[in-house]
């Protein structure tokens, strides 16, 4: 089954496809960790992403279907994945589907993500990582023990990192584009009758425990 999980920055896609990665073996398709790996290798592309991720806007369709199609074309990720920040936009939602099509799969579940948006930005300002094992943190609300380093105990003294692109001025820019660019998918899948809305405004494991449930009874 092929998964898409939906919501604004800061909602949660992140830790809720890692424990789909982690519980059901499936895999987790990011494009802004995909970009993000293309960011490091210093080639001329990646100066112009460092650019416009930093703005908080969109990187092209094309790039973005590019990353997508390869990881699509995969036979040991078919109909396993779950599309984490993608479709971002009507064109790529369209484009997505003609992708699945093509390699004979298809959309099953859109995990809608919902938080108010008045705590967003504090929960991307605030968000800091792990360099070794990439746990998160949450300098307002989860803060790790030493504001510079990670206290699992497998990483003791390893230092946290913040997303260049995690500061205010580009999330209100990113909450912006959200909600003019990416919203509207939620009619394109409703359409569909596959979007489970969540409120994920609970706790990290009450979202997790409403997620199985639905994959449960589906
Ligand atoms: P994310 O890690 O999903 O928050 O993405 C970080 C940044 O990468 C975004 O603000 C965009 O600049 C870019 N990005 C990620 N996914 C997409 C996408 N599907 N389409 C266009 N740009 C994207």
């Amino acid at each position: 089954m092929n998964i898409i999980i939906f919501g604004p920055p800061g909602a949660g896609k992140g830790t809720q496809s890692s424990f789909l990665v982690e519980n059901k073996k499936m895999y987790q398709l990011s494009t802004g960790d995909l970009l993000r790996i293309e960011l490091k290798s210093g080639s001329k592309l990646s100066k112009k992403l460092k650019e416009i991720m930093d703005s908080g806007k969109l990187v092209s369709d094309d790039i973005i279907n590019d990353l997508i199609e390869k990881k699509i074309s995969e036979p040991s990720f078919k109909n396993n994945i779950i599309f984490d920040g993608f479709p971002r936009n009507i064109d790529q939602a369209q484009s997505l589907d003609l992708m699945l099509k093509k390699y004979d799969q298809m959309i099953s579940l859109v995990l809608n993500l919902k938080v108010d948006k008045s705590i967003l930005v504090k929960r991307i300002s605030g968000r800091v990582s792990c360099s070794v094992c990439k746990k998160l943190f949450n300098e307002f609300f989860d803060p790790p023990g030493d504001a510079s380093q990670c206290t699992t105990k497998e990483c003791i003294n390893r230092h946290l990192v913040k997303r260049s692109d995690d500061n205010e001025g580009t999330v209100r820019n990113r909450l912006k584009i959200y909600e003019e660019s990416t919203l509207p998918l939620l009619k394109f899948y409703e359409m569909k009758g596959v979007v489970r809305h969540i409120d994920a405004m609970k706790s990290i494991n009450e979202v997790t425990n409403e997620i199985n449930s639905i994959l449960t009874n589906l």
